[in-house]
């Protein structure tokens, strides 16, 4: 097939906060250094201390999402570090913000009563941070970019990685648009392009398709943790007073999760009386009948919750995974012309619940580097070697250090999870307090078959059998689903690739009782009754099969983390598709 390609000098993947951020640095660097360099050229300097003019450096930035934003979704409170150092003016520039935190609370729930602790866990005082709209942060830091020169290309995923014949990254090829569902061409076909770049940054956000393929390809998490993952579930109401003060900050422990299951609610308080309010699952639960998006209808159902909501209207929903297993999970994050960034390479501290801050600071780290590099006019590993060092001199490695063995300790139920936190933050992150480092085993492995549990025949439901979806209060999938707006073209191949469906009927239903019908937040995966004619003539047998509804798919990437056989692989839909995150 013939193919467009693109030569460019620096193609950022993903437009998330951490990849924006390092885009706008890396334009700024040079258009600081060409001042310099000419300055000191008309002068007579010859070039000599700054070096030459790097000329025209072509930046790109490509996104998958209809525009930037529209796939950004997270709390969320903001620890300003990292964009002060990248706009250290951000409020007077009009950065986004909701409201700077005001007040901070942390609750555990019982099943009818919310505890106050008298003291707020360190990891989670927000003083002096901003409650912020993500997606609207995103949305600015975009304009940013356009401002200083950098080419920005929504509508436009990364499907494949380029390497030349030594498994050098060269670049991305960007997905082809206008396939049907059988794979052929439709009228507006058009070929995906090539991009070609002399350094490639993976910002794609958590569990990147091409920075999962990369990691697998170079074998960079060799002698490092797997990534463990949690799954956040969303969404925005609007309340008929001021029952809830912008600047508020409520974090909960305790109710709906059992002990085993690691999870947390939050409540922040927006403008114009809205409320964000969302429930964290960890992607490492043992019992296969739990349902994330269930877990968090059931939060809304404590007295506080529902007393709080009362009146109220849901507005927006959605749902996306989050990268959970700290400093010891983090991948090699360079090979030869390519770095990883943000949450791909899990810059995420879980016991804060923040990567904001140190996604924006590593893109600012990979920009540097790529400016030492342009200098240098290598591109190679070793040269790239730097991000990792400046890394490790940044801030962001004692504050990763602390809490490195923070998800770990869950593992061993909620107590003695939270005694190592505590002990952690006293040792500065030794897990129970001697261990520099605890094991923590991927997250789909913790997951225990219908046996263990006792769970007999057809049981989806049995956990939730008080549960009631009550469209004021609660809501189904589906009904959630409609208010991310989410929107695919239906004529084109499904991007969720199961690479064995004949597991779903036999193996799977009999052992986990099909799982992805519940850990799925938008309704992609459903075991439906098929018909088809029987050896009997005339005849008809029934099967049930996998149906994938997949323009629900809020691209979440739950399914690609939390399936037990590790067969569903997430890959980018045609360019635009997916969910709408307005205001999340
Ligand atoms: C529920 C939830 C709550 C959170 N709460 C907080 C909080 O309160 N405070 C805080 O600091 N942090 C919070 N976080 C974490 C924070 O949102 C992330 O750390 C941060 O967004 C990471 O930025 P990023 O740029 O690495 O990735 P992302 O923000 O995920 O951005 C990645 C972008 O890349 C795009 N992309 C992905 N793959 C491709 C591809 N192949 N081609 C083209 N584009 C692609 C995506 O569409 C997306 O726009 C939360 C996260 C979640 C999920």
């Amino acid at each position: 097939m013939e193919r467009e390609s693109l030569e460019m000098d620096v193609v950022f993947v993903g437009a998330g906060p951490a990849n924006l951020s390092a885009a706008f640095h890396l334009a700024r660097l040079v258009r600081e250094h060409d001042e310099a360099a000419t300055k000191e050229m008309g002068t007579g300097g010859g070039g000599q201390a700054t070096g030459k003019p790097l000329g025209e450096i072509q930046i790109a930035v490509i996104e998958k999402g209809a525009s930037i934003g529209a796939h950004i979704l997270s709390g969320a409170v903001m620890d300003p570090r990292g964009l002060a150092e990248l706009i250290p003016d951000f409020e007077a520039q009009g950065a986004p913000l909701e409201s700077p935190v005001k007040e901070d609370q942390f609750l555990y729930l019982t099943p009818k009563h919310a505890i106050r602790s008298p003291i707020n866990p360190p990891p989670l005082n927000n003083h002096g941070y901003y409650i912020v709209s993500l997606n609207r942060l995103t949305a600015w830091l975009g304009e940013k970019c356009e401002e200083a020169g950098v080419n920005i290309f929504p509508e436009f995923p990364g499907a494949e990685m380029l390497y030349d014949a030594d498994d050098r990254v060269v670049g991305v090829r960007t997905g082809d648009k206008g396939i049907d569902k059988e794979g052929k061409r439709k009228a507006n076909f058009e070929p995906g392009i090539d991009l070609f770049a002399k350094v490639t940054v993976l910002g794609e956000g958590v569990r990147g398709s091409l920075t999962k393929k990369l990691i697998q390809r170079l074998g960079l998490d060799e002698g490092r943790e797997p990534q463990v993952y949690s799954l956040g579930v969303k969404e925005l109401w609007e309340l008929p007073d001021d029952r809830y003060p912008a600047g508020r900050v409520t974090h909960t422990l305790g109710f709906p999760s059992d002990q085993w299951t690691y999870g947390g609610g939050w409540i922040y308080g927006m403008q114009n009386r809205v409320l964000n309010l969302g429930y964290v699952t960890g992607l490492d639960y043992r019992d296969p009948l739990i349902d994330p998006h269930s877990e968090f209808q059931r939060f809304k159902t404590h007295p506080l919750l529902a007393k709080l909501l009362d009146g109220g209207k849901m507005i927006r929903y959605g749902a996306k995974a989050i990268a959970a297993g700290g400093w010891h999970a983090m991948p090699k994050m360079y090979a030869d012309g390519v770095l990883i960034v943000g949450d791909s390479a899990g810059f995420l501290n879980a016991a804060r619940l923040k990567g904001i801050h140190s996604a924006i600071k590593s893109g600012m780290l990979a920009a540097e580097t790529i400016f030492e590099a342009l200098l240098a006019e290598d591109f190679s590993a070793s040269k790239l070697e730097s991000y990792e060092r400046r890394v490790k001199e940044s801030w962001i490695t004692p504050e990763l250090r602390r809490y490195r063995n923070f998800h770990a300790g869950f593992r061993h139920g909620r107590w003695l999870g939270m005694a190592n936190a505590g002990l952690q933050y006293i040792t500065g992150g030794r897990a129970w307090g001697i261990l520099d480092r605890d094991h923590q085993e991927p997250g789909h492995e913790a997951l225990r078959k219908l046996s263990a549990y006792g769970y007999q025949g057809d049981n989806a439901g049995q956990r939730y059998q008080d549960l009631r979806f009550d469209g004021k209060l609660t809501f189904n999938k589906v009904t959630d689903v409609y208010h991310a707006t989410v929107a695919h073209d239906e004529d084109q191949p499904a991007h969720l690739h199961v690479l064995d469906t004949n597991i779903c009927a036999t193996r799977c239903a009999e052992e986990y009782g099909n799982p992805c019908q519940r850990f799925c937040p938008a309704a992609v995966y459903e075991m439906v009754e098929m018909s088809e004619p029987s050896a009997v003539a005339g005849g008809h047998s029934s099967c049930r099969q996998l149906q994938i509804n997949f323009s629900n798919c809020v691209h979440c990437k739950t399914c690609d983390i939390m399936d037990p056989y590790q067969i569903i692989n997430w890959v980018t839909p045609e360019g635009g598709g997916g969910p709408d995150y307005k205001g999340m």
